[in-house]
């Protein structure tokens, strides 16, 4: 059904990426391209100054590698990590490099009284291409 896929996810074990990475497959085309996306938050400079150097590249570094070792679960995809606004810059990955499905999460498991969270929402509403939520 879909050729070019964006997997966002998180890094945390609260988030139903296992969810996400089947959908992607249920969803796919033959030959469809995955990627798996991760944004670090960016820190305000004022909290950044009181940082030790090398905090931001160990958790850079540590971020890249959980990263990888998620989207094993997804042979054959791609995966970027990026630095930003989740929200926006998911949106904004999708529109550049021609993204035709994002799979999202609705939000993490155990506030079902919010339809969705605060990024996926930003997704649904301002994406160009198809978005499917796993709820
Ligand atoms: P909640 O506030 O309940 O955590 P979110 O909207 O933040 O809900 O998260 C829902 C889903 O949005 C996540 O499971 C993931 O798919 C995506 N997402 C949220 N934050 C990020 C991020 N920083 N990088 C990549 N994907 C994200």
């Amino acid at each position: 059904m879909y050729k070019n896929i964006l997997v966002p996810i998180l890094l945390d074990d609260q988030h139903d990426t296992q969810g996400s990475y089947l959908a992607a497959r249920a969803l796919a085309d033959e030959g469809a391209e995955f990627t798996v996306l991760h944004v670090m938050e960016s820190i305000p400079s004022f909290v950044e100054t009181q940082l030790p150097k090398d905090a931001l590249e160990k958790s850079h570094d540590y971020a890249g590698k959980a990263l990888k070792q998620s989207a094993a679960a997804l042979p054959g995809a791609k995966t970027h990590l990026a630095t930003g606004h989740p929200g926006r810059f998911i949106v904004d990955y999708a529109k550049e490099h021609g993204i035709d499905c994002i799979i999202i999460a609705s939000h993490r498991p155990g506030i079902e009284d919010y339809f969705l969270g605060s990024t996926a929402a930003r997704v649904v509403r301002h994406a160009q291409c198809a978005v499917h939520v796993i709820r």
